[in-house]
């Protein structure tokens, strides 16, 4: 039978969002209905508020959740109920041509639940990035739960649904950061200094760290940066160099999403560097590049979706990690909320207050 829960709606461009009570359907085949633990507030549930994305009101917000499978449709074998899951909003088709050619992470076509969740009044609500888990319950499609370690806290865990994830991936995956790296990383929010966190567990040497807020830049210490840099006061690429023998460094990753800042880390990297660009960019920017210092300077320029992340490969093992002490997901957690306290979290997140607010169900 359908339920009646609380979920966090954004009902309009730029309005406050309310709780207001929501209806989750049984799951038909291929979902789940999962009773949400935590869920992190994240920049992109802000830009769903802000008509960043789409004009697809109400927006269910939250995305970067665990919870547990209460119950599942017919047809799903991969997780049942009472399973500790964190959700992913890329769940592969296993049929598309880069799932078939072994490259599920690309996959081309993920997909959602195929029923609406509704307000009281039968509204079908727009999920954010598919989840919507500001909510006590919600409906995705099977593939975006992926079972972890029961062990680890909620509110840590959920954080490797998004950005968290999308920061240790653009190092780990798509910027191959191997042992004895240079790693510059420019823009240490939460994707940022996951990608710190990220470059120190694949064995990076020296870990540079870019940003105009000095709180910022305190964070990335702590959470391994070697060196740091405020681009305010300094000329990032001329301090990267510098901090790199006069080189630049071998893997930098821009996690702003922005021209100017994507042109310091083009310019900040070694010959046959990476660039990763895991920052989102706007519609109306433009990049302007020498082509020729395309072609001279060699290596590879790659952007990061989702940090490349495969999450049945990669969620239980940095889960893993994260157990054993090797991967303290606990420091982006800055604090805990309620449900109704999202709309706070939004203007300490626009004020560089905190690396991650998390709401506790
Ligand atoms: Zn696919
Ligand atoms: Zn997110």
């Amino acid at each position: 039978m359908a339920q009646q829960v609380r979920g966090v709606v954004a009902r309009g461009k730029g309005a406050a969002v309310g709780i207001e009570t929501i209806v989750v359907p049984d799951p038909g085949p291929g979902e789940a209905v999962v009773a949400v633990q935590a869920c992190g507030v994240c920049h992109t549930d802000l830009h769903y508020r802000e008509g960043g994305i789409g004009e697809d009101f109400p927006y269910l917000l939250g995305h970067e959740a665990a919870g547990v499978v209460e119950s599942v449709g017919e047809g799903v074998t991969e997780v049942g109920p009472g399973d500790f899951v964190v959700l992913n909003w890329r769940a592969v088709c296993g049929d598309c041509r880069a799932c078939r050619r072994g490259r599920p992470w690309y996959c081309f076509a993920t997909h959602n639940a195929a029923q609406k969740m509704t307000l009281l009044d039968g509204t079908e609500l727009s999920p954010a990035l598919g989840i919507g888990a500001f909510a006590d319950k919600t409906l995705v499609a099977a593939g975006q739960c992926t079972k972890v370690d029961p062990a680890a806290s909620p509110a840590a865990a959920g954080l490797l649904g998004c950005g968290v994830m999308a920061g240790l991936g653009a190092a780990i995956n798509t910027g191959n950061v191997g042992r004895g790296d240079s790693v510059a990383v420019i823009g240490c929010g939460g994707v940022g200094n996951a990608a710190v966190v990220g470059a120190r567990l694949a064995g990076a040497a020296r870990i540079i760290a870019v940003d105009v807020d000095d709180r910022k830049l305190a964070t990335a210490r702590k959470l391994g940066a070697t060196h740091t840099v405020n681009s305010r006061g300094s000329e990032p690429v001329e301090a990267i160099r510098e901090l790199t023998g006069g080189f630049g460094a071998d893997v930098v990753i821009e996690a702003v999403g922005r021209p100017e800042t994507y042109q310091q880390a083009f310019y900040a990297r070694d010959l046959a560097g990476t660039v990763v660009l895991v920052g989102v960019p706007t519609p109306e920017m433009k990049l302007e590049l020498p082509l020729l210092d395309v072609f001279g300077r060699g290596g590879a320029l790659k952007s990061s979706w989702y940090g490349d992340c495969l999450p049945s490969r990669d969620f239980p093992m940095l889960i893993d990690l994260y157990l054993q002490g090797r991967l303290d997901l606990d420091a982006f957690v800055t604090e805990t909320i309620e449900l109704a306290d999202v709309e706070q979290a939004f203007a300490r997140m626009r004020d560089g207050d905190v690396l991650r607010s998390v709401v506790v169900l």
